[in-house]
């Protein structure tokens, strides 16, 4: 007996592939509304300057509040959206809510802070794509090196000549860019030394893995040296515990992201931290929070 036949012959294996497929075409129909609906959103971890700030800027990393599962993370809805191509009208709405929110920032103030926004394959492919952010951009008139668009190392490297090209005509543009989940990917350093990104992002995966001499620490200290040598700012993302964030800070990381100094967070959450502050104090100086 090697089938999950039931009983009555029912084949249980079968009718969990069917619930789960009917789930994910539920679970489509619902994206597709997902938009218009206004469902979707944007939550934003700072990025700090070595080794508790202050914060240089932020990730927006897509939300998706469903009405019966709650908030949903990327890993549950986008591998959909990317298959269906859903993906273009959201990240589309993506960067557009991201200027939207960067002109709101710049007109309270809070003019020296960055958004970086996420592509995808699908959408790092788009013909349009350079019209698409134009257009984000010029409709909420911020200025386009506020903006930074990331790309995975995977991706980037997928077909690097088109990449430089794209990435070229964006940077034209005034958008910086930035390589993310480095070190999982297989970069030609030719291609890199030829890419105009200005950031390359350590893959968390990496920085987990880290303790004193093992491979890992080696390989996050040969990425480190890299990037400097090709005059790209290193961010360590995934920094976890404090004995991370001394290490990748002594060995020279300008930059770290992750949830020991911040997590995701909604605008109003980014808001309320700042009327928290002490005058004099900044707000975002990772030190000074208490623990999660
Ligand atoms: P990513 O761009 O590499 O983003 C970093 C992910 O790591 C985020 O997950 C973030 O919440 C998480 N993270 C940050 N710090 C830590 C930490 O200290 N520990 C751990 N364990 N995780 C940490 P999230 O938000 O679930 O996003 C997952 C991926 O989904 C992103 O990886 C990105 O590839 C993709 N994504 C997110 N937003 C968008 C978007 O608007 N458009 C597209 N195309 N992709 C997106
Ligand atoms: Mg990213
Ligand atoms: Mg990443
Ligand atoms: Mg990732």
């Amino acid at each position: 007996h090697t089938k999950s036949t039931g009983r009555n012959g029912y084949n249980f294996f079968e009718a969990s592939m069917n619930a789960n497929a009917a789930e994910q075409l539920q679970l489509l129909h619902d994206l597709r509304l997902a938009e218009a609906n206004g469902e979707l959103r944007l939550h934003y971890q700072p990025k700090f300057e070595a080794p508790a700030g202050p914060v240089q800027g932020f990730e927006a990393l897509l939300r998706w509040e469903h009405p019966q599962r709650g908030l949903l993370s990327p890993d549950a809805f986008l591998p959909l959206a990317e298959k269906t191509g859903l993906i273009v009208p959201i990240g589309r709405w993506v960067l557009d809510e991201a200027c939207r929110q960067l002109r709101e920032w710049h007109l309270q103030g809070l003019d020296q802070w960055t958004v970086a926004v996420n592509l995808s394959a699908v959408q790092f492919e788009q013909p349009d794509l350079l019209g698409v952010v134009t257009e984000a951009i010029g409709r909420h008139g911020i200025p386009p090196a506020m903006l930074t668009i990331e790309v995975t190392e995977t991706v980037a490297m997928r077909n690097p000549e088109t990449t430089i090209e794209t990435l070229e005509q964006l940077t034209a543009l005034g958008v910086r860019a930035s390589i993310d989940d480095f070190g999982t990917g297989y970069s030609s350093l030719l291609y890199l030394k030829r890419l105009p990104a200005s950031e390359l992002k350590i893959d968390r995966a990496f920085v987990r893995d880290m303790s004193v001499g093992n491979e890992d620490s080696v390989i996050v200290s040969a990425i480190i040296a890299l990037a400097k040598a090709l005059g790209l700012q290193v961010v360590a993302e995934g920094v976890e515990t404090a004995e991370q964030q001394q290490f990748l800070t002594g060995l020279g990381c300008e930059t770290l992201q992750g949830f020991l100094l911040d997590r995701p967070m909604t605008p109003t959450q980014i808001l309320a931290r700042l009327e928290q502050a002490r005058p004099g104090e900044s707000a975002f100086v990772a030190e000074s929070l208490s623990p999660a």
